[in-house]
C-alpha cells in the first residue's frame, strides 16, 4: 500500500526530504489503528510547518498559510471543506494519510449560568471533558474561560475528585487538547479569552504535550501567555522542568490542605511529594520565573475548612515566601462522594482568617453546578465503568501511580 501510494506523490515529495514537522510524534494513531496507514494530523503544527507542508506537496508556501487560516480561524473540520485550496491539493492530503484532527461533539449540557459543559468523542471512543465558562469582569469585558482535560482521566485519585474515581486511560494528544478551545470557540461563536488545564488529568504527568498545546495555544491560536493557567497536585521534578520555559503563564498548585498528614488523606499522590519539597520547588518556580505561584484550596466541610486551617496554611504560605494569592473552592458536590460542601458563614470565616494574615484570597465562584460541571462528573454519567490504562500510557505513570 505505502509503494502505490509513493507513485502517485507529486514529484516534489518523493526527491525532496520531508522534514518531520515538531508535533508528529505525538499525533501519531492510536495503537488500534498504528498498523495501518499512519495518521497524521495537522492541528498543532505551526504556520511554518504548514508551509513547509505544502512545500513538500508542490504547492506554493502560502498555501500553507491558507491551511494555517482555515484550521486556526476558521476551524474547518474536514480537509474536503478546505474550499480555498485546489481539490487537487486536498485530495493529496488526504491520500497521504492526513486529516484535520478535530473530534465530534458527543454531547454538551448548558447550566443555567451560561457554563457549557462539552463531551469530546476522541478517534478511539474514549471520551474527555472540556468546559466553556463565560463571565463578565469588573469592567464588563467578558472572558470566555476554556477548563481544558489533558488526560483521559487520572491516575492520581485525588478523594474528592469525579475524574480520580472515574479511573485513566492514557494522555491526550497535542492536537487533542488544542481542540478543546477550538469547540469552546465554535459553539460560543468568540474567541476564547482565558485557558486554564484544569479539566481532566494532572497536567505534569503529560507536560510534554502540555508544553507544545500551551505553544500552540499562544502562537497560532493567540492566546496570551498570561491569560494560561497550568495547574497541578504536585508531581515530583516537574515544576523545575516548568520553570525552565520561563513562561508568562500561571502556575496554580492545588493544596487542600495546610500539613503533609492531613493532605495525605486527601491527594494520596502526596506521600511521594511531601509538603515541604513542593513549596521550595514553588519558591524556585517563582526565583527562576519571576511568576507567583497561586494556590487553589478545596473547602470540604468538617475537613480543612477551618480558621485553625485556614490560620495554618497562612503559616505554611509566609514561610516560603510573601504575596501569595490563594484561590478558595467550596466543594462541588458529587455522587457517591463523602465530602459535603461548607456553609457560606465557614468559607467566608476561613477567607477572612486569609486576608487578616495578609494572604490575598478569592472564593471561585461555582459555575455550572446543574451542568455536572465538576470535574468528571459528566464523562462518568455516559462511561461508567472505570477506565483501564492504555498499556502505553502505563510506563510514563507508573512512578506516580505507584506511590498513590
Ligand atoms: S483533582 Fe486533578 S489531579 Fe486530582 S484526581 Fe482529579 S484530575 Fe486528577
Amino acid at each position: 500500500m505505502a509503494l502505490i501510494q509513493q507513485c502517485f506523490m507529486p514529484l516534489s515529495r518523493m526527491v525532496r526530504p520531508r522534514t518531520r514537522p515538531r508535533f508528529f510524534a505525538i499525533a501519531s494513531a492510536p495503537s488500534s489503528t498504528r498498523d495501518s496507514q499512519p495518521q497524521q494530523v495537522l492541528l498543532g503544527l505551526s504556520e511554518k510547518e504548514l508551509q513547509q507542508l505544502a512545500l513538500d506537496f508542490g504547492q506554493q508556501s502560502y498555501r500553507g498559510k491558507q491551511l494555517h487560516h482555515l484550521i486556526y480561524k476558521r476551524k474547518v473540520r474536514e480537509i474536503q471543506d478546505f474550499s480555498q485550496l485546489p481539490i487537487a491539493f486536498r485530495n493529496e492530503l488526504q491520500e497521504a494519510g492526513w486529516r484535520v484532527g478535530r473530534s465530534p461533539i458527543f454531547h454538551t449540557v448548558t447550566a443555567t449560568d451560561g457554563t457549557v459543559k462539552f463531551l469530546l468523542k476522541l478517534e478511539d471512543n474514549r471520551l474527555i471533558e472540556t468546559v466553556g465558562i463565560p463571565a463578565e469582569d469588573d469592567k464588563n469585558s467578558v472572558r470566555l474561560t476554556a477548563c481544558v482535560s489533558s488526560q483521559v482521566g487520572c491516575p492520581l485519585r485525588c478523594s474528592f475528585c469525579a475524574t480520580g474515581k472515574g479511573g485513566f486511560s492514557r494522555n491526550l494528544r497535542t492536537h487533542e487538547i488544542v481542540e478543546q478551545v477550538l469547540a469552546i470557540e465554535e459553539v460560543f461563536k468568540r474567541r476564547v479569552s482565558n485557558v486554564v488545564f484544569m479539566g481532566m488529568g494532572e497536567p505534569m504527568l503529560n507536560l510534554k504535550t502540555v508544553l507544545e498545546a500551551h505553544h500552540c495555544l499562544n502562537k497560532d491560536v493567540q492566546i496570551g501567555q498570561r491569560m494560561i493557567t497550568i495547574s497541578t497536585v504536585g508531581v515530583p521534578n516537574t515544576i523545575k522542568r516548568l520553570a525552565s520555559h520561563k513562561l508568562q503563564s500561571t502556575l496554580a498548585v492545588s493544596l487542600h490542605a495546610p500539613n503533609q498528614k492531613l493532605r495525605e488523606t486527601i491527594v494520596p499522590s502526596a506521600k511521594s511529594y511531601p509538603l515541604e519539597a513542593l513549596m521550595t520547588d514553588c519558591r524556585d518556580y517563582f526565583l527562576e520565573t519571576s511568576r507567583r505561584v497561586s494556590f487553589e484550596y478545596a473547602l470540604l466541610a468538617g475537613v480543612n475548612d477551618t480558621v485553625d486551617h485556614a490560620a495554618e496554611l497562612a503559616d505554611l504560605l509566609h514561610k516560603y515566601g510573601h504575596g501569595y494569592h490563594v484561590n478558595l473552592i467550596p466543594f462541588n458536590p458529587i455522587e457517591g462522594s463523602e465530602y459535603r460542601r461548607p456553609y457560606k458563614k465557614a468559607v467566608q470565616a476561613f477567607a477572612n482568617a486569609l486576608e487578616s494574615a495578609k494572604i490575598t484570597v478569592t472564593v471561585r465562584q461555582t459555575r455550572g453546578l446543574d451542568a455536572n460541571a465538576a470535574c468528571g462528573q459528566l464523562r462518568n454519567n455516559f462511561q461508567k465503568s472505570p477506565l483501564v490504562a492504555d498499556p502505553d500510557n502505563l510506563q510514563s505513570q507508573m512512578p506516580v501511580a505507584v506511590a498513590c
